[in-house]
């Protein structure tokens, strides 16, 4: 058995959606392999940061805040013909992330099998996770409301 089967694994073993016979593969590997250990244990402190942050987002506030932005931006696109152009160029941006996010967790992925130190590879990851799914933005907001008040 090889690294591949937990590299491909790594999600389903994460949501406990994996069979008893191929969790004792994923964990049986692990013993044995310390690349594959540190990636599963970054990917779980991944998952649980994203976690965290569910959990703190439901603000009824924040929440309404945002569908209400998100409803001045599409009466805006609706009246404005360059926000047009951009909306149809939205799938071009959208496959265009996508793509950069496999690049870069593909090049996090190099970099850990370079044996990096693995707290500079964790915070990498991590920033870049939280890049990519503009987590900062939240935090942001959450600042602001608490300033306000
Ligand atoms: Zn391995």
């Amino acid at each position: 058995m090889d690294c591949s089967f937990v590299l491909d694994h790594l999600f389903s073993y994460q949501e406990k959606i994996l069979s008893g016979a191929e969790i004792k593969e994923f964990e049986d590997h692990l013993h044995s392999c310390d690349n594959c250990t540190r990636i599963a244990a970054q990917f779980e402190n991944i998952v649980t940061f994203i976690d965290k942050k569910k959990f703190e987002e439901p603000n009824p506030f924040i929440k309404g805040r945002t569908i209400q932005r998100i409803e001045t931006e599409l009466e805006r696109t609706k009246k404005s013909p360059m926000l047009q152009f951009q909306k149809r160029l939205q799938p071009v941006i959208i496959s265009f992330l996508l793509f950069m996010a496999i690049v870069i967790g593909y090049s996090i992925g190099r970099l850990i099998e370079a044996g990096y130190s693995s707290e500079i590879a964790h915070q990498n990851e991590i920033q870049s996770v939280k890049s990519n799914l503009n987590i900062k933005d939240f935090i942001d907001e959450d600042n602001i409301f608490f300033i306000n008040h």
